[in-house]
């Protein structure tokens, strides 16, 4: 678990995604990089929450102290959390500003002026911003900042059964969005002691590290109307008569980039999949003497015809050994490079390395073929990664020493819940989503169990 870490902590800045030294302590500057990666994964949920009708919104960063107090559990959960802002200038706020940690006591103060009849629901909108969390555990570079690079959607529905719909929906758009970042991924409705702060109930999404760490990637919550009455989000019903909205919400953040390195990355450093490489295809020259010009201009032809049909990719003409080459962009996650050489010139064939080692020859008339290799390399590092996960859920009947992710017959009691996380020194994760019955013992109090608790070490 230490080399991991060790190597995680390394890869992050040799891989420059990036910089740790800035000198506010779990605040650390994107390069350009890694930015352009996570800006390739916003582009995905961006296309997700298109789809889906929901509209995107920028709220601003502070929120007054009293909207933050109106929802009781909500500021329990947050409060020690929280950065307050209480000068401007010389002079002190008659009312302090916090820097958000979320946004829902920003955002419901307007939907209770947006929101006006059942005609306006579902309400769907998102955000992608930064929040601020006072962390007091270690930080560690996008699993553990204190400047969060944030999505949340919040909607608003008529009635508890709708607010049902839209979280089906969320679970719909969490399938397919890890799906293209090869990402396997489990969904557990979490124990009510660990709910967020102010939920009816709430779904992790959790991914299982080579550390044998679960880590929460998102989160979906059903609010139903526990916001809405203290914010006073109400919509008139066909009938006349006004009614309280349900609400739900869904959040990701830049985890889900520390997720990518952790899961798919080795030796040699991160791998990124197809959907968010900034580049897919790098092309190596290997030049030989008397070959320069024949080599270079197959290059060209070859970056030519990716860009036609929409494969970002780059000519790494810089002036060092191909090998020097192969190891820097392995070292960033590049899927594919595509060596050209004398040989590969008199054989009229491209030859293509994919970033986890298969090579082959493509003749050079099948260029096109790439998109397919691109697909094919996804769909092993995503195999792969499931092989992993799938590997360490552990089902057990009592309670002894476990790696990874366990599930363990639960009789659904609070005190044998904690009582577990206890004596395996781990944290619940919750019940499965896709909740069958089971028909075990709770190995704590002895009682039937009819579902299974998920515990893991976490994040
Ligand atoms: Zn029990």
């Amino acid at each position: 678990m230490r080399e991991f870490d060790e190597w995680y902590n390394e890869v992050v800045e040799r891989a420059e995604l990036c910089d740790k030294r800035y000198p506010v302590k779990g605040m650390n500057v994107w390069l350009p990089y890694g930015w352009k990666i996570m800006r390739n994964i916003d582009a995905i949920i961006r296309e997700e929450m298109e789809k889906t009708g929901h509209n995107e919104v920028n709220f601003p960063l502070l929120i007054p102290e009293s909207f933050f107090k109106k929802e009781a559990e909500h500021i329990k959960g947050f409060n020690e959390e929280v950065y307050w802002v209480t000068h401007a200038g010389k002079n002190e706020l008659d009312e302090r500003l916090l820097l958000r940690p979320t946004s829902e006591t920003a955002i419901y103060p307007m939907f209770s002026l947006w929101i006006r009849s059942h005609a306006d629901l579902p309400f769907k909108i998102f955000q992608i911003v930064n929040t601020f969390r006072y962390e007091t555990k270690m930080t560690k570079a996008f699993l553990r900042v204190r400047e969060i690079h944030f999505f949340e959607a919040h909607t608003a529905h008529e009635d508890f059964e709708d607010a049902e719909r839209q979280i089906k929906e969320d679970m719909e758009i969490a399938e397919r969005f890890f799906r293209k970042l090869s990402l396997p991924f489990i969904a557990s409705i979490r124990p009510d002691w660990d709910k967020f702060a102010g939920a009816h109930y709430s779904i992790g999404l959790d991914i299982l590290m080579p550390s044998m760490k679960a880590l929460q990637v998102g989160s979906i919550h059903q609010y139903r109307q526990n916001f809405s009455i203290p914010f006073e989000i109400k919509y008139e019903g066909i009938d006349g008569n006004h009614y309280y909205c349900h609400q739900t919400t869904y959040g990701m953040s830049e985890r889900v980039l520390g997720a990518i390195i952790g899961i798919h990355g080795d030796e040699k450093g991160i791998v990124l999949p197809s959907s968010i490489a900034p580049i897919k295809v790098v092309i190596i020259p290997i030049i030989f003497k008397g070959w320069e010009d024949k080599v270079m201009e197959k290059c060209r032809s070859v970056e030519e015809e990716l860009k036609r049909i929409g494969i970002e990719c780059l000519i790494d003409d810089r002036d060092k050994t191909p090998g020097n080459k192969f190891y820097d962009w392995e070292l960033k996650g590049i899927p594919i490079r595509i060596e050209i050489g004398p040989k590969d010139i008199e054989n009229n064939v491209i030859t293509i390395v994919t970033r986890d080692g298969v090579k082959k020859r493509l003749p050079e008339n099948e260029i096109e073929k790439i998109e397919e290799e691109l697909k094919e390399f996804d769909e092993r590092i995503y195999e792969k990664a499931k092989k992993l996960m799938e590997e360490n859920i552990k089902r057990l009947e009592k309670i002894e020493e476990a790696e990874g992710i366990v599930e363990i017959p639960w009789c659904g009691k609070e005190e044998c819940g904690k009582e577990m996380e206890e004596r395996l020194d781990m944290k619940s994760l919750g019940v499965p989503y896709s909740h069958e019955e089971v028909d075990g013992t709770c190995p704590i109090c002895g009682m039937r169990a009819t579902k299974l608790l998920r515990l893991a070490k976490t994040y």
